[in-house]
């Protein structure tokens, strides 16, 4: 049952180019229940495996042509990517809010950042240029090339169904490389809305293509076992990232690994509670926490770790959910994105009640037929308890205190991720010496925003590698070429 216009031409679409008849059912987390019969958004017909076959050929094709491109045409067919994904922002922010759940402002928000993708890679691609390096030869050239990879496979996670293809196939088009990419079955229809502006834009076929499939694994499998795909870009959990490597293995392909957070949130004695709370809010409750930079433990100086409780307990309490808006666009909070997320955060809340963390607001119970918990606040926790280690990916603030600036430092690494991170402090030493102390890809220190296209963003440790974004993410889908050029191998004639 169709709700936005785009829907029908994008299954249609769908339907043309896939031979299977089975669907994938495709639901919105928001009225969605285990215990009553949901409609879904839509039935997506599924690649079979000769599909995906056909597609990655094509992709192949399309590659040979597209490596020779010249920078100034993939900046043409980027800006044309804008043009057009501004013509459907509204219909694209539609699709995320319907299959993800999340409000519709946070939907709109996220339209525009996948837009800065394109619009920063077209920049800046026409800047790319190998390098020249002295010889120590006066016959001989020595010239540095950065090359397209080749075809490049992309599997992505359901909480930023749209941003995390626009990243990498506004790289990969603007490297020269072609991208074959498998979208979550939670929300691959983001992922198709996406292929159809590439597609309106002007791109050949097979530049860039959606693989509809809920069998993941086979992909993953074919992604790492098919010899001309050069690299594979993976966003997701540590667990399944871990698996791909292993695969990506057989093949020696390149992989870019964009995995799981654990940010600490680190409020100092100085911090300015009005910047704190903004900050927690954004990064705590955007996604309903459900983000990989989403603070994940809060570690609050003793001595204001009561103030910073009664500022930040009203500003929690009037956050409204969409359930309760009147207008979905004023709504603050959205559902998880399934019941079985509600069970692992039930699973994290009771394992910390249990190890002797408090809750301060919110319910210890959960209704996990559903996709929907309320914010709760948390004090007390520990090392010793499994959202301490784990991402709760959910609207959980989970407090503890550190006695003074070194013991939050230490506290905030202990953790086996290293991808965001947050410091609140208005000492000016401290602004400057901790975001060096941090183990992590990304630290803001008074901000609760570490991601722009403009700026590398990725981890360490267990949070992966490989960056997106920035430069970084452009080199990520190039290869590099160093050729030593000699003019005296010139044969003389007589
Ligand atoms: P997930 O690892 O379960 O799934 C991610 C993708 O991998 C999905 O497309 C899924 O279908 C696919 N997949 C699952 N099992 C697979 C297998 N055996 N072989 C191949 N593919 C497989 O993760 P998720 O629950 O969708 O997403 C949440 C995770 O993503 C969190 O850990 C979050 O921190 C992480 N994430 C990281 C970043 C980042 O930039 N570092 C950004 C967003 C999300």
């Amino acid at each position: 049952m169709p709700s936005t216009p785009l829907l029908p031409t994008l299954i249609e679409r769908q339907t043309k180019r896939t031979s299977s008849t089975a669907t994938l059912s495709v639901y919105n987390p928001s009225t969605f229940s285990t215990t009553d019969s949901s409609s879904p958004i839509a039935h997506l017909p599924l690649h079979t495996s000769e599909d995906i076959h056909s597609a990655m050929e094509k992709s192949y094709n399309a590659w040979k042509q597209w490596q020779h491109s010249t920078v100034y045409h993939r900046a043409e067919l980027l800006n044309e990517i804008v043009r057009v994904m501004i013509d459907m922002q509204s219909q694209l922010a539609d699709i995320i809010h319907l299959e993800n759940g999340k409000p519709l402002c946070e939907a709109k928000a996220e339209v525009q950042y996948s837009i800065g993708f394109f619009k920063w890679y077209a920049a800046l691609v026409q800047t790319l240029s190998g390098r020249i390096t002295p010889s120590p030869q006066s016959s001989m050239h020595i010239e540095t090339h950065f090359r397209s990879l080749g075809v490049c496979a992309a599997i992505t996670p359901w909480n930023f169904p749209l941003a995390m293809l626009a990243k990498k196939s506004a790289a990969a088009i603007a490297a020269g490389c072609t991208l074959i990419a498998k979208p979550s079955e939670l929300t691959p229809i983001s992922g198709l809305a996406l292929e159809h502006c590439i597609l309106q834009a002007g791109a050949p076929e097979g530049l860039f293509t959606i693989i509809v499939s809920d069998t993941p694994n086979s992909v993953g499998e074919l992604f790492c076992s098919t010899a001309f795909i050069r690299k594979l870009s993976f966003t997701g959990s540590t667990a399944v990232g871990k698996l791909l490597m292993s695969q990506s293995a057989e093949n020696v392909q390149k992989v870019s690994m964009e995995l799981g957070g654990n940010a600490p949130f680190v409020v100092l004695q100085s911090a300015n509670l009005d910047t704190v709370t903004e900050g927690l809010i954004r990064s705590k409750f955007r996604n309903s926490g459900q983000a990989c930079i989403s603070a994940n433990r809060i570690i609050v100086e003793s001595s204001i770790a009561d103030e910073f409780l009664h500022t930040i307990l009203p500003v929690v309490q009037s956050l409204t959910p969409i359930r309760h808006a009147t207008n979905p666009d004023d709504a603050d909070i959205g559902p998880l994105i399934s019941p079985d997320a509600v069970q692992k955060v039930q699973r994290l809340i009771s394992d910390a009640l249990s190890k002797g963390a408090r809750i301060l607001f919110g319910e210890s119970e959960l209704d996990t037929t559903q996709c929907w918990i309320d914010p709760i606040i948390l004090s007390n926790i520990t090392p010793n308890m499994d959202l301490w280690w784990e991402e709760i990916f959910g609207p959980v603030i989970a407090c503890c205190v550190a006695t003074d600036a070194l013991h939050a430092v230490e506290l905030a690494n202990q953790s086996h991720h290293g991808l965001g991170a947050y410091i609140f402090t208005s000492d000016v030493d401290q602004i400057h010496q901790l975001p060096g102390q941090i183990n992590s890809g990304m630290v803001g220190v008074n901000t609760g925003a570490i991601s722009m296209p403009q700026t590398p963003f990725g981890g360490i440790n267990q949070s992966g590698f490989g960056r997106e974004g920035a430069v970084e993410g452009l080199m990520e889908y190039l290869s590099t070429q160093t050729i030593f050029r000699s003019y005296t191998a010139q044969r003389h004639h007589t």
